[in-house]
């Protein structure tokens, strides 16, 4: 409801009011002004003064009457009155005629004001004009007309002269009025709109309060370089955050940085926010407790109307899940399940940064390939579980001994790489270096690991690779660069250190195009064997030994010696061995026709023997040829005894049942467990021709040969002493236990149709 109201309600006011007052002071005065009129026998006043009251009272009283009738009705009374006055008391009553405009003017307007004025002025003039009233003016002669007119002139100029202030009053007032409405309605309007802008901003503070994402509003410093305390966060902020409110609140925006947040990153968001630009990062913050958590954080810079910046908001959300897959997939992508090692992926992305650097000019790197020795063994003997501890073991152990920079890789199976990056300018010192740390990686796996209370220890066979800062090299180069070196090491007796040289490249491109030829040479009718004879000591044959023999196309002989180590590594002597066994049974076969049957040894290859379907071979062919299983000796070395003993040692019983004999191929020269051979179904040890060939000269080699005998005399074992090439070697054995012997002293090893020849011929072979 509005306080100021319009123009006419103030009039309405005024009127009331004055009703009141003039119904007041009438009474006051007419009550004795009748009373005296009545002494004074004034009838037609007491009349005139009672009708003027009644008449008042009835427009005080009858309100429903309207305003403009009512007042009418009082400026007719005050009219009245005053024509009355004049006619009885004189021009004194002229202020009541008076009154009438200002009454017009304040109560209805300036029309009826001026009209008022007017018909006062009219009254006046005829009042005096016609002698009703007595109009003089002092010091005029007693006429009806001038002081008539000089008086209504007065009249009309008093009446003017107040009532257009009065009027204008009026009007200022009524103008203000209109304006105080218009101030009024419009400050109305904006307390409506002040109220909407309110409940939209509790609204929207709401929905900020309540949204799942983090929301943060700190100010910004006015000194540059100072802090920026935060002012407002959100119940999502307290929740992943498990800072209270009051906790952060006036603090810096740092308060969520922790150990592992990347001040790089914080480094360029400070710029970013110096500069008042809109920044996005994803950042490791932490929580009150310490956990750390991922989140993604949009940064705003917020500026007031005048451009100035004074707030920053930030709204982030924890992105850690997130990270967490993605961390994830690039660990499974680039990193080894088991050790938790780079893998090959990686590792050749590091070495082709490697290659490059080298390169650009940054000195000599390394790479160095590791294989762990005999690492099947842990895992046949022990199981697969055992064997991934250790080979985590092995892994946490290199790892200690790399420096930052080195990358250690696992590319799988029992095989690392170690990438030594910086080696220094020079060859030497590069390769000292190198060598430095392949022997801390010998001396870590030499050491051992303790896995669920056993120690394991390895060696390890190393190979090295030295980047040099030239081009040419890439990162598969030197891979398998390094890869070739470790295989010399291994060929060279395991658990040593090699460095790849030019030459090893060669090596490995002839073993390819041998083992490509090998392939087809059986085929080709090229491999043939030859027959070497074993003697007593009285001379007499006992035995032969079948040995193979490869005679290219061109008519060159490859020494067994390289073609076997070939066949091994390519698995072609599983095909080979069987063969070879067959051209012994033949051979044999062939022998006994012409009445020269002898045993005859042929050599078998561990993985030959360890074929699931060996036996069922050898029975085979033994049954196809007619050939008798106890006229075979079959030679094994003793690396036949590494793997898997109690299924070798079962395997040896069956075909021992079947008639074959067993003999230790080389004694002396591999692992030599005594124990092993007692378990075995042997019967008869070769001693390796590397003893016999120093023997009697060298002292150690005759010890050793005579303690052989004297051992294979207690498990009674037959020997055979093999590579006799002297008369002195075959003295010296007949003194010390007479074995058989069998050497290019008693003959060279001959193809079956020379052997059978020399036999017709009964010459001495
Ligand atoms: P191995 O089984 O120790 O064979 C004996 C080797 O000594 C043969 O070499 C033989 O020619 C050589 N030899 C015999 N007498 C003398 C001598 O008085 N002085 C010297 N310096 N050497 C003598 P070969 O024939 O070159 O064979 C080398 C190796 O190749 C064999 O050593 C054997 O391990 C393997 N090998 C040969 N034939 C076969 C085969 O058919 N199967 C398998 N698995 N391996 C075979
Ligand atoms: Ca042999
Ligand atoms: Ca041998």
């Amino acid at each position: 409801m509005l306080a100021y109201k319009d123009i006419s309600h103030w009039r309405r006011q005024i009127f009331s009011r004055l009703l009141t007052i003039v119904v007041v002071l009438g009474t006051i005065l007419a009550v004795p002004s009748m009373a005296l009129s009545f002494k004074e026998g004034l009838y037609p006043l007491i009349f005139a003064d009672f009708v003027a009251l009644v008449w008042i009272v009835a427009i005080w009283r009858l309100q429903r009457i309207p305003y403009t009738i009512r007042v009418l009705n009082f400026l007719a009374v005050m009219y009245l009155i005053g024509i009355a006055l004049m006619l009885s008391v004189g021009p004194v009553s002229l202020i009541f005629l008076l009154a009438l405009p200002v009454m017009a003017s304040v109560l209805l307007g300036t029309i009826p004001a001026v009209l008022a004025i007017a018909l006062g002025s009219a009254t006046i003039l005829v009042l005096g004009v016609g002698g009703y009233a007595k109009l003089y003016v002092t010091g005029l002669p007693d006429h009806e007309l001038v002081p008539s007119l000089m008086v209504t002139f007065n009249f009309f100029c008093v009446g003017i002269l107040i009532t257009i202030p009065c009027d204008a009053l009026l009007r200022r007032l009524s103008t203000s009025i209109d304006n105080l409405h218009q101030i009024a309605a419009s400050l109305e309007r904006r307390t409506d709109d002040l109220q909407k802008v309110n409940a939209e901003l509790r609204l929207h503070a709401t929905a900020v309060a309540r949204l799942n994402d983090m929301v943060l509003i700190a100010q910004v410093a006015a000194a540059p370089g100072a802090g920026q305390p935060i002012i407002f966060v959100n119940y999502a902020f307290v929740r992943r955050t498990g800072y209270a409110r009051d906790e952060v609140l006036g603090h810096g925006l740092r308060v969520l940085h922790g150990r592992d947040t990347d001040p790089a990153e914080v480094a360029r968001i400070t710029a970013a926010i110096q500069r008042v630009e809109p920044a996005t990062t994803e950042i490791l913050n932490y929580t009150r407790s310490g956990e750390p958590f991922w989140a993604e954080m949009e940064l705003v810079p917020f500026a007031d109307e005048g451009g100035v910046h004074t707030h920053l908001v930030m709204v982030g959300r924890d992105i850690t899940e997130r990270k967490k897959s993605a961390s994830a997939i690039h660990r499974l992508a680039f990193y080894d399940v088991l050790t938790g090692l780079p893998n090959r992926r990686l590792l050749m992305d590091r070495l082709e940064e490697m290659v490059a650097q080298a390169h650009a000019g940054s000195g000599f790197s390394a790479v160095m390939f590791v294989d762990l020795d005999h690492f099947k063994f842990i895992n046949d003997a022990r199981g697969h579980a055992t064997g991934d501890a250790v080979l985590r073991a092995a892994a946490e152990g290199l790892e200690q001994l790399v420096r930052e920079d080195d990358t250690i890789a696992r590319l799988g199976g029992d095989e690392f790489v170690v990438l030594l990056a910086s080696l220094g300018h020079d060859t030497d010192s590069a390769m000292r270096a190198a060598l430095r740390v392949a022997e801390k990686v010998r001396n870590v796996l030499g050491h051992g690991f303790r896995v669920e209370g056993h120690t394991y220890t390895s060696s390890a066979s190393i190979g090295v690779s030295l980047l040099l800062p030239k081009p040419g090299q890439t990162a598969q180069d030197l891979l398998r660069e390094a890869d070739t070196a470790m295989y010399r090491a291994k060929a060279e007796g395991r658990n040593n250190v090699v460095f790849f040289e030019a030459r090893m490249q060669a090596d490995v491109e002839r073993r390819l195009t041998l083992e490509r030829d090998l392939g087809m040479a059986l085929a080709n009718g090229e491999l043939a064997m030859h027959i070497q004879v074993q003697v007593d000591i009285a001379g007499q044959r006992t035995g032969a030994e079948m040995l193979m023999r490869w005679k290219r196309a061109d008519g060159s002989m490859v020494p067994p010696d390289v073609f076997i180590p070939v066949a091994e590594a390519s698995g072609l002597i599983i095909p080979l061995g069987q063969w070879a066994l067959r051209q012994a049974c033949l051979a044999w076969m062939a022998l006994a026709r012409t009445g020269n049957a002898m045993p005859l040894s042929v050599n078998v290859s561990p993985s030959q023997f360890r074929q699931p379907d060996f036996v069922e071979r050898v029975r085979e062919v033994l049954h196809e040829t007619g050939a008798p299983a106890a006229q075979l000796i079959f030679e094994v070395t003793e690396g036949l005894l590494i793997e898997d003993l109690d299924k070798t040692i079962a395997r040896m019983h069956e075909l021992a049942a079947m008639g074959i004999r067993f003999s230790i191929d080389d004694f002396g020269t591999g692992y030599s467990n005594l124990g092993y051979l007692r378990r075995m179904p042997l019967y008869e040890l070769k001693i390796d021709q590397s003893f016999i060939r120093d023997t009697p000269a060298d002292s150690n080699s005759a010890a050793l040969v005579q303690s052989i005998l004297a051992m294979a005399g207690h498990l009674g074992l037959r020997v055979v002493a093999e590579g006799v090439e002297t008369v002195e070697q075959a003295e010296f054995l007949a003194a010390h236990g007479s074995p058989q012997m069998q050497g290019y002293l008693f003959g060279q090893p001959i193809p079956l149709p020379r052997l059978l020849e020399a036999l017709e011929d009964c010459r001495v072979v």
